[in-house]
């Protein structure tokens, strides 16, 4: 995965430099655990992370952990690897949550430009592809285009679309009157289309939120007000494995503001070094549901956090 190419290649070079050892000393161990750190830290694993994570290994690998199978650089390895699935996962692999009774609500939440509106689309791909009716939600009612583009994105997926402008409903290419639909309302607009969801039986809604450039109160506010009209089944958080650093705080920002149930890292096709948004399940304890990896539809994979250590060390 191209976000974290860099980050493999220099786990494998830590461990390249105990494949000559047969028996591991103290020093090998903490000479190894320093090069773990470094690459983590390089590929903005954020530090509190690192040093839990870091002092973990350590503690077990001097540990008395002795294994019949396992050479100890390959001890080394194996620790690392359920350490790092454990992070990746917040203890957790679990799948998406459905209601009992349909229809399940998914709220997406995350900063302007995370990826929220092309995950929807793919979100409602993969569910109509897996037997579920999906309807889309534009209650992003803050950017102009934000309405639509869920429409083209809906477009593309096959999935209709509950929009509110121009009280019209995109089903397929064909424009249905909702009629008493106001504009303006993003928590009547989401409440509206969990009604109309009820009544034709669509069993999935993705509601669409608004994004801003930051976390502002006056954001956090209209998402807690959908959530709590609707109270979703799932609220998920997207993020940019781009933003680096910032990842954190803004996960914690949302963690706070709408306490989200998921998160989803969206852009992991992309250069950049990928380690903050490792961190965004560690520091918030909420477990990653989904990867975003790129523009098309298809772009979207179920996370699991084992496969993700096993990538990353791979
Ligand atoms: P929103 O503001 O959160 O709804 O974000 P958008 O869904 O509009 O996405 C912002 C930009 O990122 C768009 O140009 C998308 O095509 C692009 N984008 C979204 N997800 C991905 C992804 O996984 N990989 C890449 N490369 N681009 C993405």
């Amino acid at each position: 995965m191209a976000a974290f190419s860099s980050l493999t290649d220099k786990l494998s070079s830590a461990f390249k430099h105990l494949k000559s050892k047969g028996k591991l000393s103290e020093s090998d161990i903490d000479g190894t655990i320093r090069e773990i750190r470094r690459a983590l830290l390089d590929a903005d694993v954020a530090l509190s992370v690192v040093r839990s994570f870091t002092a973990r290994i350590r503690e077990r690998a001097l540990g008395t952990e002795v294994s019949q199978s396992l050479n100890p650089v390959q001890q080394v390895v194996k620790i690392v690897n359920e350490e790092l699935t454990d992070v990746l996962g917040a203890g957790v692999d679990r799948p998406l949550n459905f209601a009992k009774n349909p229809p399940t609500i998914i709220m997406l939440a995350g900063l302007q430009g995370a990826g929220k509106t092309t995950l929807a689309g793919k979100l409602g791909y993969w569910l109509k592809d897996s037997g579920h009716t999906p309807l889309l939600v534009a209650a992003d009612l803050q950017r102009p285009n934000a309405v639509t583009q869920l429409q083209v994105v809906g477009e593309r997926a096959g999935v209709p679309v509950y929009a509110p402008e121009k009280g019209v409903q995109s089903d397929g290419g064909e424009d249905v009157t909702v009629p008493g639909m106001t504009t303006g309302d993003p928590v009547k607009v989401a409440r509206d289309a969990v009604e109309l969801a009820k009544q034709k039986l669509y069993d999935t809604v993705i509601i669409d939120t608004a994004g801003r450039l930051g976390v502002d109160e006056e954001l956090m506010k209209q998402a807690r007000d959908i959530r709590d009209a609707v109270q979703p089944n799932e609220i998920l958080f997207v993020i940019d494995a781009m933003i680096g650093q910032d990842a954190v705080q803004t996960a914690k920002a949302f963690d706070e503001g709408v306490d989200f149930t998921g998160v989803v890292l969206s852009k992991l096709d992309g250069d950049a070094r990928g380690g903050a948004a490792l961190s965004v399940a560690s520091v918030t304890g909420k477990p990653i549901l989904f990867t975003s990896t790129g523009e098309g539809l298809k772009d979207f994979e179920v996370f699991h956090p084992d496969r993700m250590a096993s990538r990353i060390l791979d």
